[in-house]
């Protein structure tokens, strides 16, 4: 696995858009229907819009119509951490860059074959590389 990255979040706001900052750090989620990767198909790898970690790969991207990206696994198990999150009054898993600690959306088991999981990420928390993978 790659180091860690600790920042502390004045780092973090002076590093990235105000956009990202709010869903990477302050844990926020864009609207549906609004994120640029959400109807998205091209071949390549997305990586940690605070990072760069190589997360997720279009191979297994798939259009869930929840209106944000959707994953049925990442590149690997060891690129994310998953944590518990009962905000809101939900029982949700949210899902974490493994590197940097970056909120990147949550995990829920209504997915497709074979994993049946669907990582459901905001578009903000990604940066798109064509063409690897
Ligand atoms: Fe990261």
């Amino acid at each position: 696995m790659e180091p860690k990255i600790s920042r502390t979040k004045e780092e973090w706001r002076k590093e990235l858009a105000p956009e990202k900052f709010h869903v990477l750090i302050e844990k926020g989620t864009e609207p549906p229907f609004t994120g640029k990767f959400n109807k998205f198909d091209r071949e390549g790898v997305y990586v940690c819009a605070a990072c760069g970690q190589e997360l997720f790969r279009s191979d297994e991207k798939y259009d869930s119509g929840s209106g944000w990206p959707s994953f049925w696994t990442p590149i690997s198990n060891d690129k994310v951490e998953l944590r518990p999150d009962n905000s809101l009054g939900m029982h949700r898993t949210e899902v974490v860059c493994s590197r940097c600690g970056g909120h990147l959306g949550h995990v829920f088991d209504d997915g497709p074959q074979p994993s049946r999981e669907r990582y459901c990420i905001n578009s903000l928390a990604l940066e798109f590389e064509e063409g690897k993978g």
